[in-house]
């Protein structure tokens, strides 16, 4: 293995002093999640002065919560969004080659029990194959019974006639989400979590910087910036209606994940069942270990940090399941259940509730002061809606065009070298998840300690260090995806990764907080 430049140390109280020196930014970004962290990727690699602060851990809100696919979205091909589609698919490209250790390709399938299922989803697979071009990961298959069986062992037989197998992308949401982040640092970009923004400045009436407040020690602190960007997710209508504008931008919609053990889906593919009883699309997808069976997509005017899935939620999925799987996971087998909030953007005359019928696509917009604002998207898009944040402030002149995007080519922190064959992240999670970085982690004390499988003390010491990591929940939910994969074994070894973490940065882990969390996260 390679040995990588060293990693950039992210100790709190050498942040807090460069925040506190006195100079103009670029851009301020507020909100650390897939799009604000893409975005200071990009305007750092550019040459900005960037600052980005979250008031939560980075990727705590949306980011950490999807599929986890890196894809075109079948499902808008079906809804006839080609622009979108073909956008996704390059960029699903892109991703994959920048980081091979936490996005990969992986093949997916869809069984059909009707005779027009093939020869229908097919075509469509074919289509999106087509718009993938030289982007494409390997091409759409007709399978027949057997195939599909040997692909889906557990998938259920009776009536089964064959299948459709395509090809697309997974990832580990929160993980990108830290490369992003460090990456950006090494940029010179200076990242905070747990610093949320709480007023906007001005200076004749233009924005002129944010008020911020430490979320830790309560102290404050002010960043001055030629420009804003609001990159809050779903909320961010709170910092547009602080700049005067009142109408709603966001609609969220609530999504819900189960997870449980992989002897439900063994192998290496996912299961797409492309119709579900209310017409959506819903996934089984191989996931550190364990398979992820999801989404839901339901109407949510409250907006929750931690939204709690409806019990109508979590009985549509485990019924639907049952429907596609010889053996139906009951309450009893889920080991997570976590949800997220889709940030859809609403156009102004459709104030329905009907979320499906919404658009994926971001918006950018810019107020008379000169807030911007991004919202809606994908996380495959991430890099795409960055380039055009900064188009959208070049034209309206709040920055000055740099040089022009070059992340299109820049490999991630932690991405390996592409001759090297990445473990799928269908595997458990071990030392093979930090990429380039693994003799790094070896390196620090604890790196024959084992917590549990996957999560050794030297990896805890090594989110401390280099990762931004400050409670608890930051390594179990986000460094390492314990509490996403098994809540109860996160909380069992909560306390040890507590003191590791005490003993490396001096502050408070909160360990209870931790534990009330992931009670929320099991359902028994
Ligand atoms: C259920 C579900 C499944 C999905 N699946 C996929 C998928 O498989 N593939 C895919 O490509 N996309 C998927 N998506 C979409 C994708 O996850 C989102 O588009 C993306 O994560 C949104 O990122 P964001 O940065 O805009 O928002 P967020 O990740 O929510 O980030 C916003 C951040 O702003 C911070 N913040 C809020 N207020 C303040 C403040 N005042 N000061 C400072 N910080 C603040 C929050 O703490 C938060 O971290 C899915 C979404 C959902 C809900």
């Amino acid at each position: 293995m390679p040995f990588q430049a060293q990693p950039q140390p992210t100790r709190r109280e050498d942040l807090l002093a460069q925040l506190d020196h006195k100079v103009v930014y670029d851009i301020v970004i507020v909100g650390g999640g897939a799009t604000g962290l893409g975005l200071a990727l990009d305007a750092a690699a550019r040459g900005f002065r960037v600052a980005l602060i979250d008031a939560n851990d980075f990727a705590k809100g949306t980011s950490s919560r999807s599929t986890k696919l890196v894809h075109g979205g079948v499902r808008y091909l079906a809804q006839g969004n080609i622009a979108l589609v073909r956008e996704a698919l390059h960029e699903r490209s892109t991703l994959l080659h920048n980081a091979p250790h936490i996005a990969q390709p992986l093949s997916f399938v869809m069984p059909s029990y009707a005779w027009w299922e093939k020869p229908f989803y097919g075509i469509g697979l074919k289509i999106y194959d087509a718009l993938a071009g030289r982007s494409g990961l390997g091409q759409t298959e007709f399978l027949s019974r057997k195939e599909t069986l040997a692909c889906l062992p557990t998938v259920q037989p009776d009536h089964l006639r064959g299948g459709v197998k395509y090809w697309d992308g997974q990832f580990n949401d929160a993980k990108l989400a830290l490369a992003l982040a460090r990456s950006a640092a090494i940029e010179s970009a200076l990242l905070l979590n747990y610093m949320q923004a709480t007023c906007l400045l001005y200076a004749d009436k233009k924005i002129a910087g944010v008020r911020c407040q430490d979320v830790l020690t309560g102290s404050m602190h002010e960043i001055q910036a030629r420009c804003v960007v609001n990159a809050t997710g779903v909320w961010v209508d709170a910092l547009r209606a602080q700049d005067g504008d009142t109408q709603a931008m966001v609609a969220p919609s609530q999504g819900v994940h189960i997870v449980v053990d992989k002897k439900f889906l063994p192998g290496n593919s996912g299961l797409m069942i492309p119709k579900t009883a209310d017409g959506r699309v819903l996934f089984a997808v191989p996931w550190l270990g364990k398979v992820i069976l999801g989404t839901t997509d339901t109407p949510r005017d409250d907006l929750a940090t931690e939204p709690l899935a409806f019990e109508e939620e979590i009985d549509f999925i485990l019924k639907e399941s049952a429907r596609y799987l010889q053996k139906a996971p009951e309450r009893r087998d889920v080991k997570s259940i976590w949800v997220g909030l889709r940030p859809l953007v609403k156009p102004p005359e459709k104030t329905g509730h009907n979320t499906k019928a919404l658009s994926r696509e971001h918006t950018v917009l810019v107020s008379d002061s000169g807030l911007v604002t991004v919202t809606g998207g994908k996380w495959t898009t991430y890099r795409a809606m960055a380039e055009d944040v900064l188009e959208k402030c070049f034209e309206t002149e709040l920055l000055v065009p740099k040089s022009r995007s070059c992340t299109e080519e820049l490999k991630l922190v932690g991405a390996q070298d592409t001759t090297l064959t990445a473990t799928s992240i269908c595997e458990s999670e071990g030392l093979h998840s930090y990429g380039s970085e693994q003799a790094w982690v070896q390196q620090l004390p604890g790196h024959q300690t084992w917590l549990t499988e996957g999560l050794s003390e030297a990896m805890v010491r090594f989110a401390a260090r280099y990762e931004y990591a400050i409670h608890v929940e930051d390594v179990l939910a986000r460094r390492s995806r314990l509490l996403f994969i098994d809540a109860k074994l996160a909380m069992h070894i909560a306390p040890t990764v507590g003191a590791i973490l005490a003993s490396e940065t001096g502050i408070d882990p909160d360990v209870q907080g931790f534990l009330d969390l992931a009670a929320q996260y099991t359902l028994n």
